[in-house]
């Protein structure tokens, strides 16, 4: 089976790279010259736990090739698969379907014989429709189907999760196009549950998930509120809560809000989609609200630590919007580090992998440490913004003499506060 993919990005590489794997022959497309020719120069454009090796492999091996051709990449393709971004649009801040329809409009010339396009990226109900009626119109001949195939993969651990999905959710209306997909996800059988649905439910699925999530960190961080001033603990509330097998212990970690390239976009675009449709959201219309406030709070909680001084230095640990990524799209680090900023604070900050993306954001308006050890060097307080587990090594009582007052803000709960305090550190964490 051959498959060409629309856009080489955080969905598109893995997924290709993954596909390979499996043995297929993939071709990745995308528009973005440099972004090819690197990739077609063994060079891999974003960072992903295990991704550099098995790239290597499958490239060897030429099951993955790219092009900035969609002719090349489409016309021999049985499968089609579509991931370009659906980023806010700016004005709007519905999902900016430009680059779908343009991706549809350019590739659907190219099909030849019966082709299944399969819309991964995450788009609102009813774009399956859109695609299908712009293919038909600029090749009124070509034999396809278009199908919604969602994309769950966590950024941080999209290799594992390609090849281990908790499940894969194909939104097909026609037997045709659901036995091509039966086909191509053949290796999975038995180990993952694969659920056909209807193409707008798939659709819906994946807003559903994603703003199901959201509302579930929001929840956290306001449980978090609660207990600073309850006087619990919300490590162990969550701990609580999550041994309840209908809750589960995942996303209960308070934070300084969620970020990235999902969150923030599919719950706004969810709320706009329902709007539409006349259905009430509010439960995820306060969560954007609350997650959009809770940055800012996060800052002055940052500024509070060192209102006492004149020309305070703040030390950052982190600026990708989680750990294992470089992603710095909507990270809360970006938005409350642009906050310190603005409040005329002297930043420096280190992270491990993305600070060349920080740079494309935030350029020389602060500094940028080469090791973590350096944040703490001279600065008045350190923030943690990034549950990067490495930062949980640092020798922070060792590095505490380095600073010029020994204050640490830890948004994410990493240090052991009881050994910090008694080292002398004015610590302060989240829910507590
Ligand atoms: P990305 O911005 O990293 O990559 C998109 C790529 O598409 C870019 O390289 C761009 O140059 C390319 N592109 C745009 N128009 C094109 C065209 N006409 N032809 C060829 N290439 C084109 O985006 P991403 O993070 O990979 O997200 C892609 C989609 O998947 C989005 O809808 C997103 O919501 C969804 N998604 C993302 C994640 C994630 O973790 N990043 C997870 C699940 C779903």
């Amino acid at each position: 089976m051959k498959i060409g993919i629309v856009g080489t990005g955080y969905v598109g590489l893995p997924s290709g790279v993954g596909l390979a794997s499996l043995g297929y022959d993939v071709i990745c497309i995308d528009k973005d010259e440099a972004k090819i020719q690197a990739l077609q120069n063994g060079k891999v454009t974003l960072y992903e736990e295990g991704l550099e090796e098995l790239f290597q492999k499958v490239t060897k091996n030429g099951k993955l090739k790219f092009t900035t051709s969609m002719k090349e990449g489409v016309c021999e393709a049985d499968v089609v698969i579509l991931a370009v971004g659906t980023p806010p649009h700016p004005e709007t801040k519905e999902a900016d379907m430009r680059y779908i329809y343009a991706a549809a409009e350019e590739l659907a010339e190219y099909i030849t014989g019966y082709t299944v396009v399969a819309d991964k990226s995450t788009v609102p109900v009813g774009t399956g429709d859109a695609v299908e009626s712009i293919i038909r119109k600029v090749n009124p001949q070509a034999d396809f189907d278009v199908i919604s195939l969602p994309e769950f993969l966590r950024e941080g651990y999209a290799v594992y999760d390609f090849f281990n999905p908790d499940r894969i959710v194909v939104g097909a209306n026609t037997e045709r196009a659901a036995d091509v997909l039966k086909k191509l996800y053949a290796p999975f059988s038995g180990k993952t549950q694969m659920l056909f649905v209807k193409r707008k439910s798939a659709e819906t699925i994946k807003y559903a998930s994603n703003a199901f999530l959201a509302m579930k960190i929001h929840y956290i961080n306001e449980m978090a509120n609660f207990c600073e001033k309850a006087g619990a603990d919300i490590h162990e509330v969550a701990l609580g809560m999550g041994l309840d097998k209908r809750i589960g212990n995942k996303f209960l970690n308070a934070g300084p809000g969620y970020g990235g390239s999902c969150f923030p976009k599919d719950t706004m675009a969810m709320a706009l989609m329902a709007e539409k449709f006349g259905a009430d959201m509010s439960l995820i219309k306060r969560t954007i609200e609350g997650n959009r406030a809770r940055k800012k709070e996060m800052a002055e909680r940052i500024l509070n630590m060192v209102s006492d001084l004149e020309n305070a230095k703040i030390g950052v640990l982190g600026l990708a919007f989680k750990n294992g990524t470089d992603d710095v799209r909507e990270s809360p680090a970006m938005e409350i580090i642009s906050h310190l900023i603005e409040k005329g604070a002297d930043v420096v900050a280190f992270d491990y992998k993305a600070t060349d993306n920080a740079k494309k954001i935030l350029g020389d308006k602060i500094k940028y440490a080469l090791k973590a050890d350096d944040v703490f060097e001279n600065t008045d307080v350190v923030a943690v913004l990034t549950e990067w587990p490495e930062f949980k090594d640092l020798d922070v009582e060792k590095l505490g003499p380095k600073m010029r007052h020994k204050r640490i803000i830890d948004l994410r709960n990493l240090f052991d506060g009881q050994m910090l305090k008694k080292a002398g550190f004015a610590y302060k964490r989240i829910g507590i």
